[in-house]
């Protein structure tokens, strides 16, 4: 099973999630974590693994040979993301702005493009006692992260609870990471800014058909802004974490939750037990 952890928004502490249920399910049965917040990665703080293969990831680009070139044109008015611009004397290629869509050599009348290729990070992959850990890492200063997502997410074993630390927000990146899970847990605060997060990424999930369900971090004790969306969109609030310094503390010195709260670990291991039952499949999205 494929269990992607996303939030509306970074901060809300969906690696902590992610780390936590992680470590129960491992004293269940083979996991794997693929930390696919490649801009940030920092599952590997929590779990410490030991790495054993790092695989560079590129991207096609194109490679343009001015002395074949008419300056015609067609190239930057095919790119939808405006990645070339043809100047009086030559071709510019905007390379972190080039998705490797290819329509530039397909359509280049002289055939005066190419395509190339550009690195824009690695997959690097691991253990962690009996969890098994991929993470991408993006280059830093590259645009382009849904490739290298994809290149982590191709690492996913049948057969083994799969476990996707997405990255926050709700863009191209995030949909790269959630579509195709079995199910997507929701990490919220109960904040406003928490509930709006949450609200697009419900949105999100119900748009790629994947069913949710809703956990709470950092908890004050009142939750009714969470509690009132769950109850008009029949998504299950699975659990609540409390507000707790020590939990707070633990994250700075990469000590994940449940080591710091093994009492917490009955969270985890109920929202297994749901999903093991199935009941998610019943999820009114
Ligand atoms: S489409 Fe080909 S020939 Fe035309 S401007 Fe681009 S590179 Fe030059
Ligand atoms: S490969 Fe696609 S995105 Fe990249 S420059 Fe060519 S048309 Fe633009």
């Amino acid at each position: 099973m494929i269990i992607a952890v996303a939030s509306g928004k970074g901060g809300t502490g969906k690696t902590t999630v992610a780390s936590s249920l992680a470590l129960v399910a491992a004293e269940k049965g083979e996991v794997l974590f693929l930390d696919c917040d490649v801009e940030e990665p920092n599952g590997h703080i929590m779990l410490k693994p030991r790495w054993h293969k790092k695989e560079t990831v590129r991207v096609p680009v194109p490679e343009i040979n001015q002395e074949k070139c008419t300056l015609c044109g067609r190239c930057a008015e095919v790119c939808a993301f405006h990645a070339l611009v043809v100047l009086p004397r030559e071709v510019m290629l905007f390379p972190t702005m080039c998705h490797g869509c290819g329509g530039c050599w397909h359509l280049c009348p002289t055939g005066a493009i190419s395509p190339g290729w550009r690195e824009i990070g690695q997959v690097e992959e691991g253990s962690s006692g009996k969890i098994g850990f991929v993470q991408g890492r993006l280059n830093v200063g590259e645009a382009i992260s849904p490739p290298l997502i994809q290149a982590v997410k191709e690492r996913i074993r049948p057969g083994v609870l799969n476990i996707i630390d997405a990255p926050p927000g709700t863009s191209c990146p995030v949909i790269r990471a959630v579509k195709g899970a079995g199910f997507c847990l929701l990490v919220t605060e109960p904040t406003p800014f928490g509930l709006h997060d949450l609200e697009l990424a419900y949105e999100m999930a119900i748009r790629l058909g994947v069913p949710c369900g809703v956990a709470v971090n950092r908890s004050d004790g009142d939750d009714s802004s969470i509690r009132q969306f769950c109850h008009d969109n029949s998504v299950p609030l699975l659990f609540q974490l409390p507000q707790d310094r020590e939990v707070a503390r633990g994250y700075a010195r990469g000590i994940p939750a449940v080591e710091v709260r093994p009492e917490w670990k009955g969270h985890f291991l109920a929202l297994l037990a749901f999903l093991e039952k199935g009941g998610y499949a019943r999820c009114a999205n």
